[in-house]
């Protein structure tokens, strides 16, 4: 780090009982990342900003990346007026423009402010990543975020490659000629796919992608995108792997891991409900050999007469996609395609109704999930829609063009907060789980404290 003297003394900052300003993270041309003396940062929470402490921070979560923002300057607090505002240039280094700096959260952790800048004119989209505020205190990084989910599922340091190698070796004997096993070796391998690496070393969950198509266009489709200015973060699927090839991979992992959860709907895919020709058979032939494991699919669940089947079939829970449980707000963002939301919600109605175990995929942005009229309309939708889970996951686009979305369709107020939206929400529906990773049913109906406690594999 650039600009330090004397390194600090490592201490905790929660031992001193008044929260210490943190100081601001820049970037330079060259991409070079450094703290800025006599500058704190600062969060966005939509159009609230304030400067980011150690008692609204987190440790940065290991595997998390640092953003570098072009085309943008960095939105600070002076610690000698206090003011907050954009700082185009380095105060040190005469001319030198900086850039914001922002944080990659890893898994099991939700944003609860933004990072904060302001766009240069002309600037483009940032491409498809969640974006949130960070600053230095110490000896590191901290993050602005609330962790929801402990269970080290996607932690890359209990993911060795030569151990992904070894398990693919591993499944091209057992699985010689599963086109799907063949395709989770390049999500392994190239994409670098969490699920894909738990799939050949025999962890959690493994992905069962199937669909090549999708009823919806979301802004932020990671797997097919419509804007020009933005690049989708992997492919889709080129095929439809066979039900038989399915429940192979299926079989294979459920056999081999305690606790197991293998789901359709991945990031490499369109919506799984669009294959369900070949998914519905698929289940059929898993629960003919087995009665273990977690069948889960993660969805758009746009289609609920298609989805009644499977539910039959024997899918055990349900993970529903959504950035908003307004209609209006909803659709600006997945701009369905021949189905309403009010077919979404019918299909959380009805997986509650045959005693599934369902999953709110909650996308969030600080500034619209915790605006007041989102905050509202949640207590209501739960209220008339028990899930037994909420999934608090980050909106991987653009923050300020997100907020410049939603605002079209509805005016958002100021915010509340994410962490006192989070405290809200638990203290009214205590039964309600928070999380991140879709649990396995030997974790179903467990109250969210118990879920905290879960065993590792
Ligand atoms: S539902 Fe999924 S696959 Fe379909 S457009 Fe949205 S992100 Fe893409």
């Amino acid at each position: 780090m650039r600009n330090r003297k004397q390194p600090p003394r490592k201490r905790n900052p929660k031992d001193s009982k008044k929260p210490e300003l943190l100081l601001a993270v820049v970037a330079n041309e060259k991409g070079e990342i450094f703290d800025l003396e006599g500058f704190a940062a600062v969060g966005a929470d939509g159009k609230l900003l304030s400067p980011i402490s150690t008692g609204d921070t987190i440790e940065l979560p290991h595997g998390s990346e640092l953003m570098f923002l072009p085309d943008r300057m960095p939105v600070l607090m002076d610690l000698e007026t206090g003011q907050i505002g954009p700082v185009d240039r380095n105060p040190y280094s005469p001319g030198e423009r900086i850039f914001p700096v922002a944080a990659f959260n890893s898994p099991g952790v939700v944003l609860a402010q933004s990072c904060a800048y302001e766009e240069h004119p002309g600037a483009s989209i940032l491409p498809l990543f969640s974006y949130g505020a960070v600053g230095w205190h110490g000896h590191g990084f901290r993050s602005a975020a609330i962790v929801v989910d402990t269970e080290p599922r996607q932690d890359l340091r209990l993911m060795p490659r030569e151990n992904i190698v070894s398990g693919v070796e591993q499944m091209r004997m057992q699985l010689p000629d599963n086109r799907l096993a063949r395709h989770l070796e390049h999500c392994a391998l190239t994409y670098g796919c969490p699920a894909g690496k738990n799939f050949f070393l025999g962890r959690y969950e493994a992905p069962l992608p199937t669909s090549r198509a999708c009823n919806a266009r979301c802004l932020g489709c990671i797997s097919l995108q419509h804007d020009a200015h933005l690049t989708s973060s992997q492919n889709r699927i080129g095929f439809t792997p066979s039900a038989e090839e399915i429940a192979g991979v299926a079989l294979a992992h459920i056999a081999r891991v305690k606790n197991s959860v293998v789901s359709f709907g991945q990031g490499c895919e369109g919506d799984p409900l669009m294959a369900a020709r070949m998914i519905g058979p698929a289940i059929a032939q898993i629960r003919k050999k087995t009665a273990d494991g977690t069948i889960n699919m993660n969805t758009n669940a746009s289609l609920p007469h298609v989805l009644a089947p499977l539910l039959d079939a024997g899918l055990d829970s349900l993970r529903v996609s959504m950035n908003s449980v307004r209609e209006t707000c909803y659709t600006a963002y997945f701009r369905p395609k021949g189905y309403r939301f009010s077919q979404v919600v019918e299909s959380i109605d009805l997986a509650i109704a045959k005693g599934k175990h369902v999953a709110i995929n909650y996308l969030n942005c600080p500034g619209f999930t915790d605006s007041p009229e989102e905050t509202a309309a949640l207590f209501v939708f739960l209220e008339k829609h028990p899930v037994n889970l909420i999934q608090w996951r980050n909106l991987n686009f653009d923050p300020q063009r997100y907020l410049q979305a939603m605002n079209s369709v509805v005016p958002l107020g100021p915010a509340v907060g994410m962490e006192p939206l989070l405290q809200m929400i638990r203290k009214r529906f205590s039964n309600l789980q928070y999380g991140y990773f879709n649990p396995p049913k030997e974790r179903f109906q467990a109250s969210p404290d118990a879920v905290q406690k879960k065993a590792a594999p």
